[in-house]
C-alpha cells in the first residue's frame, strides 16, 4: 500500500500536464476549458486506479497522460445529439427521433434558418402577419377543414384545445379511450393540467351513446374522442361512430374533439396497412376538431397540427397557451415543404421516407438483402454467421399497433462474442448501430436502412467484431 501511496507523487500536476507538448498543440483546436476539465478527470481516474489494489498500475509517463487526455477531450467534444443507424425495421421510432425528413424539407430548412424570412410579415400589406398562415390554407385543402392552426407537438394541441373548449369544465371520454402514449402522456393526466374535468362514460370494453347522452348536463362543455393509437380492445366491443357523437354534441351546442395520434392525409390500405379513416373522412362525419401528429405517419417535423371548424379554431388561437406552444420556423418550413407533396399522393409516396420504408414490398427488401449479404460476408464473414431470414417490421411511435409489414432480415450469429457483446459495442460505434435481436441474433432490417448508410454500417460491423 505504501508503495503505491508513494506512486501518488509522480502523477503529473494539472499545470504541467496542460504544458504537454501534445496539449499545447490540443489548445490550438479544442477549448481550452474542456483540455483543463479533461486533464483533472484523468488525473482523478489515475489517482484511483494507483490506490485501488486490485488494479493494474497504470503508465504515468507525461506523454502517456496527455494521450489519456486527448482521448477525453475527443469524447467531450462530440456532438451529444448524434445521427445513428437504425436497422430495427420500426419506422417511427420515438427514441430514434421518428420520422427522418423529406429532401424538400430539409432544403426549406436550410432556406429559411440562414436569413431572414416572412414568417409573421404579410408582403402583400407590408405589415404585421402570422405564422399560420403559412400553412393554414394547404392543411385545409389537404383534409377540408375550415381553418387549421400547429402548435409545438400533438400533446400540446390536445392540452391547447381542452383548456381553449372546456377549460374550468369538464369533458365526457369513453372509458375505452383514457389511454397512455408513453412518456408522460396520459389523458386523464393531461385533461387535468389543462383545468378539464374528466367525465368518464361507457366501460373498457363497451361504450354506448346512451353512456354519453345520460352523462350531458351543464357542467359538460366538451366530447373528446382519443384514437386508440398503440393498442387494441378486440372481441366483445363497442364504440360510437364520430357522426353519433357529433350530433348529440351539437345538439347540445357543445363541440367534439377527436386526438387521431398519427392521422393519415392518404388511405394506406394498398401497402397492406389496416383501415384506419383519414383525417378528411374524420371531419366529414361532423367532428368539429381534430388534432394529429406532424412527426409521425405523416412523416414531417414534430408537430400537431390541429383542423375543424373555423370558430373553433378561433377560440385555441385566442387563448394564452398557444402562444406557449407555438411553432418554430424551422419547423414551419419543414412542415410546410411535407405537406406540399401531399397535394399530389403519388410524390408523397416517392418523396416522404416515412411512406417510402412503409410501401417496399417484401420482395425489394429479399433484394436488398440479397445485395447486402455477400458485402457483409466479405467484411465480417470470419466473425459472424449470416443468413437470411423472414420477419416482419412494425410502424411504431404509437400508431397501427397491429399492423405487421412483411419483409425479410439478416440475421448476424456472432462467432467471437455474445450478441449482447456486439450489441452493446455496436450502441458505441460511429456511427452507433441500433437494431434488435431475436433468439441471439443480430438482426439487420433493411427497410430503415437508408442506402447512403450502407458503407457506415459495414465499417461499423468490421470495427467492432475486429475489436478483442
Ligand atoms: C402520439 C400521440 C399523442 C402525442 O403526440 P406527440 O406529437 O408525440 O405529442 C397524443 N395522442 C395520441 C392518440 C397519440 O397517438
Amino acid at each position: 500500500m505504501s508503495d503505491r501511496r508513494a506512486l501518488l507523487r509522480t502523477l503529473p500536476a494539472i499545470d504541467r500536464l496542460l504544458g504537454s507538448p501534445l496539449l499545447v498543440k490540443l489548445e490550438q483546436t479544442q477549448p481550452h476549458i474542456l483540455i483543463r476539465e479533461a486533464a483533472q478527470t484523468i488525473v482523478d481516474d489515475l489517482r484511483r486506479q494507483i490506490l485501488d489494489e486490485q488494479a493494474t498500475l497504470p503508465d504515468l509517463d507525461l506523454e502517456a497522460v496527455a494521450r489519456l487526455v486527448t482521448k477525453q477531450v475527443a469524447e467531450m467534444a462530440r456532438p451529444s445529439l448524434r445521427r445513428v443507424i437504425n436497422v430495427t425495421g420500426t419506422l417511427l421510432h420515438t427514441n430514434l427521433g421518428r420520422a427522418p425528413l423529406c429532401s424538400d424539407a430539409l432544403q426549406a430548412i436550410n432556406a429559411i434558418a440562414r436569413g431572414y424570412s416572412n414568417l409573421e410579415y404579410d408582403l402583400e400589406k407590408g405589415q404585421r402577419g402570422k405564422r399560420f398562415t403559412h400553412i393554414e390554407e394547404l392543411i385545409c385543402r389537404l383534409t377540408g377543414g375550415e381553418a387549421a392552426t400547429v402548435v409545438n407537438n400533438n400533446a400540446g394541441a390536445v392540452m391547447l384545445a381542452l383548456a381553449a373548449l372546456a377549460g374550468g369544465r369538464s369533458a365526457l371520454v369513453s372509458r375505452g379511450e383514457l389511454i397512455e402514449i408513453g412518456g408522460s402522456f396520459r389523458i386523464p393526466d393531461i385533461m387535468a393540467a389543462s383545468g378539464v374535468d374528466l367525465v368518464e362514460v361507457g366501460t373498457t370494453n363497451k361504450t354506448h351513446f346512451k353512456d354519453y347522452a345520460e352523462a350531458i348536463n351543464s357542467e359538460i362543455a366538451l366530447i373528446l374522442k382519443v384514437h386508440t393509437s398503440n393498442y387494441r380492445i378486440l372481441g366483445f366491443t363497442e364504440a360510437v361512430s364520430g357522426e353519433e357523437l357529433a350530433s348529440l354534441a351539437h345538439r347540445h351546442s357543445m363541440p367534439v374533439l377527436e386526438d387521431l395520434g398519427s392521422g393519415l392525409l392518404i388511405d394506406l390500405t394498398p401497402y397492406g396497412l389496416p383501415r384506419e379513416p383519414t383525417v378528411r373522412e374524420v371531419l366529414k362525419t361532423g367532428i368539429d376538431l381534430v388534432t394529429f401528429s406532424g412527426d409521425k405517419l405523416l412523416g414531417g417535423p414534430q408537430a400537431g397540427i390541429i383542423v375543424g371548424k373555423r370558430d373553433v379554431i378561433d377560440k385555441l388561437r385566442k387563448h394564452p397557451m398557444a402562444r406557449a406552444l407555438r411553432i418554430d420556423k424551422l419547423t414551419l418550413a419543414a412542415l410546410e415543404a411535407t405537406l406540399r407533396l401531399y397535394l399530389d399522393p403519388q410524390q408523397a409516396l416517392a418523396q416522404i421516407p416515412t411512406l417510402k420504408m412503409l410501401a417496399l414490398p417484401a420482395s425489394e427488401l429479399q433484394r436488398r438483402c440479397d445485395a447486402l449479404l455477400p458485402k457483409l460476408t466479405v467484411s465480417i464473414g470470419d466473425a459472424v454467421d449470416c443468413t437470411i431470414i423472414a420477419a416482419t417490421a412494425t410502424v411504431g411511435g404509437g400508431a397501427l399497433p397491429l399492423a405487421e409489414l412483411p419483409g425479410w432480415v439478416i440475421a448476424l450469429a456472432p462467432k467471437t462474442m455474445s450478441v449482447n457483446t456486439l450489441v452493446t459495442r455496436l450502441r458505441h460505434s460511429q456511427p452507433p448501430v441500433i437494431g434488435r435481436v431475436q433468439d441471439n441474433q443480430f438482426l439487420i432490417d433493411p427497410r430503415t436502412l437508408n442506402n447512403d448508410d450502407e458503407a457506415l454500417l459495414l465499417q461499423a460491423m468490421r470495427q467492432v467484431l475486429n475489436q478483442d
